[in-house]
């Protein structure tokens, strides 16, 4: 048992010290130097395997709600540079009442059913999927991880990597942005968001969603968690000073929403 452990160890440990050595820190798309101990394709990995705990725990919904999720998502995802090194990214539709969405590293997109009730429109929900796919553009779970791994021993999150289930996968998944579902609560960091958003906005302007739904949709969760706060917004808290972000971003945003329009980008995807 405690050999097999160590087995199961050795190799994601081993990367992680080169990893420590060769690739300690790296830059966000916004310029912002972040801790990034992990090469990217064991964080694809870990995205991969967090996402087949997440199909293995919630039923999918297909049909009609999938084809709209699906053209949102993939009107978004197109418009990700090349250089992102994601060549296909899945998209999934889970039943749950939760309004929660993920995106994970490797190009791993969940929508829960719940949150086609909070978001109004396509832009709306364009906003939500652009803002997710923000985070794995900019290395956030590599950076969270790493964060992890520099401030406890790591090894939590080494047996996750190396396959183990249980809490250090749930804790991994919450790591990788997909744990709210199963009580691991890990808000991303203020910084982190603040940069999701600009580069979420970007990605709906240049798909020809409105980008100027961003900011309904925050008025509009705000409105929600009167009663009982979306899953989403508990790691993503919502506050004036994100509204004053994308405000002032909006001006950038909309011009390149309008350049997207006239060259017949016009996302037309029906609920
Ligand atoms: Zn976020």
């Amino acid at each position: 048992m405690q050999r097999t452990l160590l087995s199961r160890l050795r190799t994601p440990l081993a990367i992680g010290v080169v990893g420590i050595t060769l690739a300690a820190c790296s830059t966000s798309p916004l310029g912002r130097s972040q801790l990034a101990f992990y090469p990217d394709d064991q964080l694809e990995q870990m995205g991969k395997q967090s996402f087949a705990q997440y199909q293995q725990k919630l039923p999918e919904i297909g049909g009609a709600t999938y084809e709209y999720v699906q053209c949102v998502a993939h009107a978004i995802t197109d418009e990700v540079p090349a250089d992102a090194g994601i060549a296909n990214w899945e998209v999934k539709v889970f039943k749950d009442d939760t309004a929660n969405a993920f995106a994970l590293p490797g190009g791993y997109i969940g929508v829960n059913s719940g949150l086609l009730d909070v978001t109004q429109n396509q832009d709306q929900l364009a906003a939500v999927i652009g803002h997710e796919v923000g985070h794995v553009l900019a290395h956030h779970a590599n950076e969270r991880v790493s964060t992890q791994a520099a401030t406890q021993t790591g090894l939590s999150i080494l047996q996750a990597a190396a396959g183990l289930d249980g809490a250090a996968g749930e804790q991994l998944m919450g790591l990788l942005g997909a744990g709210a579902q199963y009580g691991v609560i890990l808000p991303f960091s203020r910084k982190q968001e603040s940069e999701a958003d600009k580069i979420g906005l970007d990605l709906m302007a240049q798909a020809g969603f409105n980008p100027r739904a961003s900011i309904e949709l925050w008025q509009n969760m705000a409105a929600q968690s009167q009663g009982a706060p979306p899953e989403w917004l508990s790691t993503h808290p919502s506050d004036q000073s994100r509204i004053q972000g994308l405000q002032a971003r909006m001006d950038q945003a909309v011009p390149l929403y309008q350049q997207a329009q006239a060259n017949g980008e016009r996302p037309q995807c029906q609920r």
